[in-house]
């Protein structure tokens, strides 16, 4: 299989707007790296800020500035605005795991909260237009029905959601009294590389990316975390979304007047067994795995109904099938076996 990554490019028939000075937190980061590449290829100017605690230095598109520091620095962030004469923001930056959370939650709320706070002060006394932000379909906890339509209540189960969500009701505010314009983007589960960009964390906890590692034979075995949910095989079920799609939305979502809350996935649940098949069709290896408890915070099923997104923002997929993003995956770890060397 051999995909074009057209989607990069913004265009489409929804209207895109080119040529703004974007700030990009989290620009070195899995899903930042491959917006702003998206950014880039659509005729933006990009700035990334990322302290490179979990990002790249080499998955910075060089086409990008690259400023260095951290987002609890206010005095940095509002220089960095200032440099970059920053119209809209895209705030990606944020630790991201439920596992963790569940151990160590003040590491959530000190980084997704408070020093998003900066951002969003910074945003205001800079005369920003657009503020997008990277918030997740953990906001929402285990729901009362799926596919899941953005009013759903959200209570989350892990700091993580609650750190988002936290955010999400800053924004709102923020949009009440400052009129600052915001989209928040609630993601699924990403997946899926770029032709030059991909996933690569230290620790890698994804499910993806760990099962591929045991297909590349790098690990022995994979592990399954809880094979007795209410699902029909056991395992939780995710909604899978490319990151060109999400960058695609991004992109989009840059058009002055667009605005409020979206969920970004596909529509299609699937269960941990099945990811760890379609891995294995994908790549033409056996993966072992073995059964391991539950993870703590983790819901059952997370779908996404995200028709709002392709209502409002033109917001087309053009790789809804897992087998596509997986396969997108396999290329990039198979060229980068190591992931990035920084
Ligand atoms: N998962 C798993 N084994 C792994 C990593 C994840 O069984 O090595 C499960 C995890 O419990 C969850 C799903 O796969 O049900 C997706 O987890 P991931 O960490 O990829 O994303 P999350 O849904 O937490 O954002």
């Amino acid at each position: 299989m051999n995909l074009r990554f057209s989607g990069l490019s913004g265009s489409g028939d929804a209207a895109t707007v080119p040529g703004m000075n974007v700030l990009v937190t989290g620009g070195a980061g899995y899903i930042g790296s491959i917006c702003v590449e998206a950014l880039l290829n659509a005729g933006h100017t990009v700035t990334v800020f990322d302290n490179l605690s979990e990002g790249h230095r080499s998955a910075v598109d060089p086409r990008a500035v690259l400023v260095e520091n951290c987002l609890s620095n206010a005095d940095a962030v509002a220089d960095a605005l200032r440099a970059a004469r920053a119209e809209a923001i895209l705030h990606f930056a944020a630790h991201a795991l439920v596992g963790e959370s569940m151990t160590n939650p003040g590491k959530y709320f000190r980084n997704n909260v408070a020093a998003g706070l900066n951002l969003l002060e910074a945003a205001v006394a800079g005369g920003v237009r657009k503020f997008v932000f990277s918030s997740t379909c953990a906001t929402y906890g285990p729901p009362e029905r799926v596919p899941m339509t953005e009013d759903l209540p959200q209570r989350p189960i892990n700091p993580y959601g609650e750190s988002k969500l936290m955010f999400e009701k800053m924004l709102r505010w923020f949009e009440q009294v400052h009129g600052l314009e915001f989209i928040a983007f609630r993601y699924f589960n990403a997946a899926g590389a770029s032709e030059r960009f991909g996933e690569h964390h230290r620790v890698e906890t994804h499910l993806i990316p760990n099962l591929l590692a045991v297909a590349l034979g790098q690990k022995p075995q994979a592990e399954i975390y809880g094979v007795d949910y209410p699902t029909p095989d056991g395992t939780c079920i995710r909604d899978y979304i490319h990151v060109a799609d999400l960058a695609q939305a991004h992109i989009l979502g840059l058009a002055p007047g667009k605005r409020g809350f979206f969920n970004l996935g596909n529509g299609d649940g699937y269960s941990v067994r099945q990811v760890l098949a379609t891995c294995e069709r994908v790549s033409g290896q056996k993966i072992p795995a073995v059964e391991k408890p539950r993870r703590p915070g983790d819901p059952p099923k997370l779908v996404a109904a995200a028709d709002k997104a392709r209502r409002e923002l033109g917001w087309h997929p053009q790789f809804p099938q897992l087998e596509d993003m997986v396969a997108s995956a396999w290329r990039w770890h198979q060229r980068h076996p190591q992931g990035y060397p920084d």
